[in-house]
């Protein structure tokens, strides 16, 4: 039998399951020469009305990509519970150690949230963020959206992308959604090492 992970360090000051707007924070304990009793504080919003579907929206995965954080932040501000059925979960950050440093990786372990997945939550800084999501936050959605583009190293043009995955009723559904995204191209990606990362959950 698996051995039974412990449960995550990260706790938040938001009630998923509360109608409204929430602004709140992922907190995760993280002691060092700065703060001895400090913690990494992720920004995340919550907007709900009513029963319906949970969508997850995410940036920052890459903490050098600022358009998905940019543009998530902005969402955040203008999202209201009336445009909505059901709850959408918004985290423009989500390495925010690395958006911080404005650099693809973290900074306090180098890690690279897209190929840290599924993540512990007794390792790293990155692999415990990871493992929130992975444990926490994909469980409770029906649809999730990773915002990445090319950071410092690639230029790239705008395109949506769905992987080959295991499931094929959700491969096929992630195809439908990156031809709804509306962007001017999309297509299946293959990457290198694509089992370590936030979309083969
Ligand atoms: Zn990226």
């Amino acid at each position: 039998m698996p051995k039974r992970l412990p449960p995550s360090a990260i706790s938040t000051n938001i009630d998923f399951n509360a109608d409204g707007i929430q602004h709140g924070f992922l907190k995760l304990p993280y002691s060092s020469d700065q703060s001895a009793w400090g913690a990494v504080m992720i920004p995340i919003t919550v907007v709900k009305n009513g029963d319906g579907q949970t969508a997850l929206l995410t940036g920052g995965n890459h903490g050098d990509e600022y358009e998905g954080i940019i543009s998530l932040q902005k969402l955040c501000t203008k999202l209201k519970p009336k445009q909505i059925k059901g709850r959408v979960i918004i985290i423009p950050m989500m390495n925010h150690p690395a958006v911080e440093a404005g650099s693809r990786v973290s900074p306090i372990d180098g890690g690279n949230m897209n190929r840290a997945f599924p993540g512990h939550p007794q390792g790293s800084v990155t692999e415990q963020i990871a493992d929130y999501f992975n444990r926490v936050l994909i469980p409770m959605c029906d649809t999730a959206l990773d915002i990445h583009s090319g950071g410092k190293t690639l230029d790239i043009l705008p395109y949506a992308a769905a992987h080959r995955l295991p499931d094929k009723l959700q491969e096929l559904r992630c195809w439908e959604g990156a031809r709804l995204f509306g962007a001017p191209y999309y297509f299946y990606i293959e990457e290198m090492d694509q089992l370590r990362s936030m979309t083969q959950r």
